[in-house]
């Protein structure tokens, strides 16, 4: 068996859009992920859905697993012949043990790659407002340990030439210490009004940071219930974050808004909030799976002879239907007796995209208006008619086409499957009023919702709601829900835009 390879990944300071090319393509073809605590979730679901996934721990002095374990584990994965990522936040070799996860693979002969991330104290300030050098500011920046206190017998830090340094110190891990290093720096000759910054959950929805002098730096952050993760900067180019903040005063930031992903318009709206600074969550995502039964599925592609008319009502169906028909050696030519109808634009140009024109696409894209179609044409009276469909569709629209004389035979295709684990966390984090807004896109996006979440639980949660139009908004006030919002135009973008003038609307309103 040929071995594996052990990457070394900085999995970036916490904002998932600044892991590097490189760590997320090595991340998609993992086979093992161990990661840390400071690791961001959603880096994890760009890893392959087979991949383990092992949570190394370590939040202060609480370790999930030992370092030697750690370095057990990815050696023993690799000499499996795996593909293991080790995933750390920040940059690997910047105060993340990387080194010595390095040294352990090399000792044991095991190749290894390392990814190098943006580490923390370079992105937390830039997102700041802080260039961590600048031109007549600051020629040099050090990154430094927080947790040798200057208190030590034998310091590993030269406290004299940090009290003496011309340029930005970034102080890893120094919460716990901030009093001391603030202290000691201005002990050995740094000016006591030099400007400081302590930056906590830095490049994330939940960034804060305190600006004072570095003597009265400590004081600021207890005052602000500072905690860590945090990076304490020190230097006179903090002052200019006065003119340089851009993150913390976009429109939405620090909103939390619920985003169903049930359509594909979904993640359009998630980067549009995200760019406005809002911290999106989405709904729980529904998953397509082959039919249980495969043998039905097959069996029509073989016998399509047997049929007048074949319906697709989704591009689902089309996909599991090539499919099913690849598999028992046939490809497009199955479908050439018969005449296929596609409900909606998007199975037909599935169907296109396979070499399959349809026959019959009706004005809407709704079940009732293809049964229209099909019974203006008088094509269903005696008229043998496959329905390939999801395995939840209700049954409606076959009894629908048997009442007006044809005969139905319907096949699940494919099954829908809810990831329960996304609908406990949205639910969640609305029973625990975490949510500031929730986006309704249309009126399928409010049933989805009402199947995790009761309308009363909603209406309790302190979110407002936000619709997309009329339509819409009806969906939603016939289950009950309150609607605090509507766009003016019926678009996305009018959506996104209803939201940014409520919260200018409240933030102007007199307390
Ligand atoms: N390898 C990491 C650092 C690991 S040490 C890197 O290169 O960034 C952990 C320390 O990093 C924390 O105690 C804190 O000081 C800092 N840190 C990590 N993420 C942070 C964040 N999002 N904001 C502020 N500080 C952070």
């Amino acid at each position: 068996m040929t071995g594996g390879r052990v990457y070394l990944v900085g999995a970036g300071p916490g904002d998932p859009g600044l892991i590097t090319v490189r760590g997320k393509e090595v991340l998609s073809r993992a086979d093992v992920v161990v990661y840390d605590y400071l690791v961001s979730p959603r880096l994890l679901e760009c890893a392959p859905r087979h991949a383990e996934k092992i949570y190394a721990g370590k939040r202060g002095s609480s370790h999930a697993l030992e370092q030697d374990e750690i370095e057990w584990i990815l050696v023993d994965r690799a000499r499996f012949g795996a593909n293991v990522v080790r995933l750390k936040g920040g940059d690997p070799f910047v105060f993340g043990r990387g080194g010595e996860e390095a040294l352990a693979l090399a000792g044991a002969g095991i190749p290894f790659e390392v990814v190098p991330g943006v580490t923390a104290a370079i992105a937390a300030a830039a997102y700041s407002g802080i260039p961590v050098t600048h031109r007549g500011l600051s020629s040099a920046v050090a990154l430094v340990t927080g947790h040798e206190t200057p208190a030590k017998d034998e310091p590993a830090l030269h406290w004299q030439a940090l009290g003496q340094w011309k340029g930005t110190l970034a102080f890893y891990m120094g919460v716990e210490n901030i009093e001391q290093i603030c202290a000691s720096l201005v002990e050995h000759g740094l000016a006591a009004d030099t400007p400081a910054a302590v930056i906590q959950w830095g490049t994330t929805p939940a960034q804060k940071v305190v600006v004072a002098t570095v003597a009265g730096l400590a004081e600021a952050a207890r005052a602000s219930g500072v905690k860590p993760p945090a990076i304490i900067i020190v230097g006179d180019c903090v002052a200019l974050r006065e003119k340089l903040r851009w993150f913390e005063t976009r429109p939405l930031f620090g909103r939390r808004v619920m985003v169903t992903r049930a359509r594909t318009q979904a993640s359009e709206l998630s980067r549009r909030l995200e760019e406005l600074g809002a911290e999106t969550v989405e709904l729980p995502v529904i998953r397509i799976e082959p039919a249980r039964d495969p043998r039905p599925l097959k069996k029509a592609a073989r016998r399509l002879s047997d049929f007048d008319w074949v319906i697709f009502t989704s591009a689902n169906g089309v996909e599991a239907f090539f499919a099913a028909a690849r598999s028992e050696g046939l490809d497009a030519r199955a479908l050439a007796g018969v005449r296929v109808a596609a409900i909606g634009p998007a199975t037909a140009a599935r169907l296109a995209a396979f070499g399959i024109r349809a026959d019959l696409e009706p004005a809407e894209s709704t079940s009732a208006s293809l049964e229209e179609a099909l019974s203006a044409r008088g094509a269903l009276q005696g008229a043998r008619v496959l329905c390939l469909r999801a395995d939840i569709a209700p049954k409606d629209f076959e009894d629908a086409l048997a009442a007006r004389g044809a005969s139905v035979t319907a096949i699940a295709a494919y099954r829908t499957v809810r990831e329960n684990a996304d609908a406990e966390t949205a639910a969640g984090m609305l029973a625990r009023g975490e949510v500031d807004w929730v986006t309704f896109t249309s009126a399928s996006t409010v049933t989805n919702l009402a199947a995790l979440v009761r309308p009363e639980t909603l209406n309790r949660s302190g979110a407002t709601v936000a619709s997309i139009g009329p339509l819409t908004s009806a969906a939603a006030r016939a289950l009950g829900l309150d609607v605090a919002a509507e766009a003016r135009e019926h678009t996305i973008e009018g959506l996104v835009d209803c939201i940014v003038r409520h919260e200018d609307g409240r933030l102007g309103a007199p307390l």
